[in-house]
């Protein structure tokens, strides 16, 4: 285990740790940070909100 790497980073039930993957579109780069499990057939995905995703979250639930 490496102390550099991310304390958050995801990991998959079945699969372990998870790999970081740059986001598809500008929308999904702005969101955060993706992970995908390294198996090929595994769907399990995870994303770490940016920022400004957390914060746009929370003026959303402020002015809901
Ligand atoms: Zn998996």
């Amino acid at each position: 285990m490496s102390a550099n790497l991310p304390v958050i980073r995801p990991q998959c039930a079945q699969h372990g740790a998870m790999e970081f993957r740059l986001g598809q579109t500008l929308e999904q780069t702005w969101c955060g940070a993706w992970y995908a499990c390294s198996s090929p057939r595994c769907q399990t995905a995870a994303l770490i909100p940016s920022m400004g995703l957390t914060a746009q979250l929370i003026t959303q639930e402020r002015t809901a």
